[in-house]
């Protein structure tokens, strides 16, 4: 195993052994415009006790320079093993003062201390994105999470940049002519994955926000930076607004005053992820500042991810995981309360798109072989990295919601206050936390925190029928359960009728506990459904009318719901139609689940969707809309994947059509016209060649003016149909460069690589592969991802064959190649996909999931980490291959 994939034991071992007071960080970032400067000078030193005579200090870079311990030069030969320094001849039971000079790398994968030229003004940038285990790329660091030290950060950068790091600026001091060097008041204790540094022109705003309390006033400045040509699209009304009401909210609610001084916002370029908490500088993809029209999601997603990183202020940095073990501790956390707050500060349907949306990722996750407990077991960096997955984020919160009721709101934010007074500034394991909860609340937890974090899988839930013996509308509800982990469940059950205008809407409703394999469910007793009481004719009629039984109504539990065939019969003919956005949700989440277990073919949900999906008749247009880019989403999965090749072509067609049916139909100007917009362009480029004209004329009328009354084309939709063209082989270099031309952002640059790549030919697919494979990297991390996209355009696949060898021949070297983060990009988007499949052969001995199987059981020696990937991926296609024989099993029945 490399050095430079620390292991726990060592992390733990390491921990018993030093204690780290501070760190003094200096780096020279003068040069940074220059391209040829492929490094940065980087010297740390560190005061840290230590009980034994030798330690391991990690770091990554292009040289050490210089090691000195306790003011003595060190001899450099075999110090350094590209990844890890083994310092010995320790002072014992002493403070011990090491420095080390070295030079560091500039990154393009997002990883360490990214650089990044803006195409527009030529305007260079930096910053850091350091979590899990990345500072070691920018200074020489004990790279884990609960050895934690005070830092002080000095940065010479160029006159006229501004730096921003975790505290406000100390002193600045010119350095020659042409460089600043900026030294930042020192830290409290923090952890060294959460040390930021962005340096370039920033544009930036500023503003204050003080506490109401007139017992302990605080005062809080708030700033917004981003790239000087983004400018325009930093909204920072709203950004401010937002800010203010989540300080204002996690005071309240943490009483634990904000410990981090200022709070700078900052939209950084090519960033890998949402968004990241760093103390003080939080840093934001800038995805989130709209070059074109949000929807209302949009800005209520982005809204969820400021409070999401708000709250890891306290939980997470703070207070933070001793090991990635435990990163559920703030990652939970950070995606309860962000979808809390969000609800707080306007978006209403914030826990809709949370049951619709997040709560899917979670279960996904959760039903794959490589599935694990939230309080998970992480061996070493390389697991640590992949854990950052919908298991810890949204079914961690998904539990903690439970949680929430199962101790009482009150007990459990006592529990907060007391687990941050407890353990301010150090780190904590889930018993700490466990412990605080149980002495607030009076209950014990250890049972529930065994059933709930310590096991894996997803239970599901359905009504089964009548309970026998029972009167009319006493149902038998039925778990099964991917173990014997017997998880307690607070669960409702809804039924559904539809109403005089045919709107589905909830007349009873039963609330209950499941510890045992199923539960009887009495809707016969239901006040809601007064009328229908009582065992009478109108009672009886009830279940020889259309209805709809919803178990997990309200969301109350992590479970996944199976409709009875009454139920899914109803909700395909009208889920649209549902009342209740958080029902309509729900509903539609179970239809896919049986698309993803080969219950229901891809074709019935698709149909469904384009019929009613997102319908307006639900009680607001904000709700509705708001999964329906995630149902979107599903169609395009269900047909790609879950539908057999030869009714591939027709589905495209009809999913076209159908967009364009529910666009045309739209309120102009309203988020519906621009998500069936989406839709249209994003169902267009898969047609096939007998379809291309017809669709290609669409699309370019669609982003041509005049265009459709209200819509507004942005440069989202305009590059999102030349992508599609692109894709139908309807669209020229010359037309490309063109539209780049008059759009010449790095947004563009990227569309054009996916529209480049996406065009149907051997040539082009070559070409991308070749690049895609070259090391050194030629292309960033955002370069990489855009040429994915169009290199894997679902309706090519039959192109893509003659890649297979290679891309199994060459797993390994791409894992040992490219550091993780564009590692695992290739590894799954490169994975070859599912195309013909025989009905009569089990799944497990198709092509892929055969290959991936070899390659697993001949390469055991492999990276734990790109094994998991490899599980995934494989079980992803023996899904598909189910869920297209299900289909094809079908055709043969209707036809014999
Ligand atoms: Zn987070």
């Amino acid at each position: 195993m490399s050095s430079a994939n620390l292991t726990r034991a060592e992390a733990e071992q390491r921990s018993a052994d030093i204690e780290v007071h501070a760190y003094d960080i200096d780096l020279d970032l003068a040069v940074a415009p220059d391209p040829g400067a492929t490094g940065f000078a980087s010297t740390t030193t560190i005061t840290f006790l230590s009980a034994g005579e030798d330690v391991r200090l990690d770091f990554i870079g292009e040289a050490v320079l210089a090691v000195m311990v306790n003011g003595q030069d060190r001899d450099l030969d075999g110090l350094w093993d590209g990844s890890a320094l083994h310092l010995t001849g320790l002072l014992p039971n002493r403070t011990n003062r090491v420095q080390v000079r070295a030079i560091a790398a500039y990154s393009r994968t997002g990883q360490g201390l990214h650089r990044f030229v803006d195409p527009v003004d030529g305007e260079t940038y930096v910053y850091s994105h350091l979590e899990p285990a990345d500072a070691r790329r920018v200074f020489a660091t004990f790279e884990q999470p609960d050895l934690k030290a005070s830092m002080i950060l000095h940065v010479t950068a160029p006159v006229g940049w501004s730096v921003v790091a975790n505290q406000e600026v100390g002193s600045q001091v010119p350095v020659g002519d042409t460089a600043l060097r900026t030294t930042f008041h020192p830290t409290p204790p923090l952890s060294t994955y959460l040390v930021a540094v962005c340096a370039g022109p920033w544009h930036h705003v500023h503003d204050l926000w003080s506490q109401r309390s007139e017992t302990s006033p605080l005062e809080v400045p708030l700033g917004l930076w981003c790239r000087a040509s983004l400018a325009e699209y930093l909204d920072a009304e709203e950004l401010f607004a937002t800010t203010r009401k989540g300080l204002d909210l996690f005071h309240d609610l943490f009483g634990f005053p904000y410990p981090w001084g200022k709070y700078d916002q900052l939209f950084a370029p090519e960033y890998n992820i949402g968004a990241m908490e760093n103390p003080g500088c939080i840093t934001f993809n800038e995805k989130y500042l709209f070059t074109s029209r949000p929807t209302r999601q949009e800005l209520a997603q982005r809204a969820g991810t400021i409070l999401h990183e708000m709250s890891h202020l306290w939980f997470g940095d703070l207070v933070t995981p001793a090991w990635w073990d435990d990163l559920w501790l703030k990652e939970s956390f950070a995606e309860y309360m962000g979808t809390r707050a969000e609800r707080e500060v306007g978006f209403d349907e914030a826990w809709v798109a949370f049951a619709g949306a997040r709560k899917e990722w979670a279960a996904s996750a959760d039903l794959m072989p490589t599935t694990h407990p939230i309080a998970a077991d992480i061996p070493d960096l390389e697991a640590a990295r992949q854990n950052f997955d919908g298991i810890t984020y949204a079914k961690g919160a998904a539990v903690l919601r439970q949680l929430v009721a199962y101790v009482g709101e009150d007990a459990f934010f006592a529990g907060a206050r007391l687990y941050f007074t407890r353990h301010a500034f150090g780190s904590a394991q889930l018993v700490d936390l466990l412990d605080a909860l149980e002495a607030t609340s009076g209950r014990n937890l250890r049972a529930w925190a065994e059933q709930w974090l310590q096991t894996a899988g997803v239970d599901e839930l359905e009504v089964v029928g009548p309970e026998p013996g029972a009167g009319p509308g006493v149902l038998r509800l039925e778990r099964t359960s991917p173990d014997a982990a017997r998880r307690p469940h607070r669960i409702a059950v809804g039924l559904y009728l539809p109403d005089g205008d045919g709107h589905l809407a909830r007349v009873r409703r039963s609330e209950l506990d499941l510890s045992g394999d199923g539960a009887v469910v009495d809707l016969s007793l239901d006040p809601l459904g007064a009328e229908l009481r009582g065992g009478g004719p109108a009672a009886a009629d009830v279940w020889a009318r259309p209805h709809l039984l919803l178990p997990n109504d309200d969301d109350l539990t992590y479970a996944l719901t199976r409709l009875d065939p009454t139920s899914r019969a109803t909700a395909l003919a009208g889920a649209g139609g549902m009342v209740d956005p958080l029902a309509q949700a729900q509903v539609w989440s179970a239809l896919w689940n049986d698309v993803r277990e080969a219950r229901l073919p891809a074709a019935a949900y698709l149909r469904a969707v384009l019929d009613h999906g997102g319908r307006l008749d639900s009680r607001d247009e904000e709700s509705a809309t708001t999964v329906l880019p995630r149902l979107v989403a599903c169609v395009g999965t269900g047909i790609a994947d879950y539908l057999p090749e030869v009714l591939r072509a027709p589905a495209w067609a009809d999913a076209f059509d159908g967009a364009w049916r529910r666009l045309g139909a739209a309120r102009p100007g309203s988020d519906q016209q621009l998500a069936w917009a989406r839709a249209v362009v994003r169902f267009g480029g898969q047609v096939g060649s007998a379809d291309a004209d017809v669709v290609a004329a669409g699309l370019r009328s669609l982003v041509q003016e005049p265009g459709l009354a209200g819509l507004e084309v942005g440069p989202e939709l305009r590059w999102g149909a030349l992508v599609a063209l692109a894709a139908l082989d309807r669209v020229d270099d010359e037309e490309l460069d063109r539209a780049l031309a008059a759009d010449p952002t790095a947004a563009a640059r990227a569309h054009r690589l996916t529209a480049r790549v996406a065009r149907p030919g051997i040539e082009t697919k070559q070409w991308a592969w070749d690049e895609l494979h070259r090391s050194p990297a030629v292309w960033s991390n955002e370069e990489i991802s855009a040429a994915l996209a169009g290199f894997a355009v679902a309706s090519q696949r039959e192109l893509l064959t003659g890649f297979t060898p290679g891309y199994w021949a060459g797993l390994e070297q791409v894992w040992g190649r490219f550091p993780n983060e564009i590692a695992a990009r290739l590894v799954s988007g490169l994975f070859p996909a599912v195309n013909e499949v025989d009905p009569d052969r089990p799944a497990a001995e198709h092509e892929v999931p055969a290959a991936a199987r070899d390659w697993l059981a001949t390469r055991s020696a492999a990276p734990a980490a790109l094994r998991r990937l490899v599980v995934e991926q494989a079980d992803a296609a023996e899904r598909a291959i189910r869920a297209q024989q299900g289909v094809l099993a079908l055709l043969a029945g209707e036809k014999g």
